[in-house]
């Protein structure tokens, strides 16, 4: 696990203020469910885009949210306690 966050402990992503850390993934391995406002890629995950169904969801394909998971078509069934999102969200600009 890789814990990023910035060093001036007076700023809100110090580990001491952000319990949660700076959000940042290293894996694809929760890429898709918990969606990313900014992306730096390689150019072979950019040219798999499409060709994987769940990137349909860093489009903004999405529709519903349980805390921090956002459910795209190719996620199944979204728990009960899900938001709706019937409009998904909006693509990266
Ligand atoms: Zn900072």
């Amino acid at each position: 696990m890789v814990v990023v966050g910035c060093a001036d402990y007076a700023c809100e992503f110090s580990p001491g203020k952000n319990r949660e850390d700076f959000p940042f993934y290293s894996s694809t391995s929760r890429f898709y469910r918990e969606l990313p406002c900014f992306l730096i890629a390689t150019v072979d995950k950019f040219a798999m885009l499409p060709w994987r169904g769940d990137t349909g969801a860093l489009f903004g394909r999405v529709r519903a949210r349980a805390d921090r998971d956002f459910y795209g078509p190719m996620n199944g069934t979204p728990p009960k306690t899900s938001e709706a999102l019937p409009k998904g969200l909006l693509p990266p600009s």
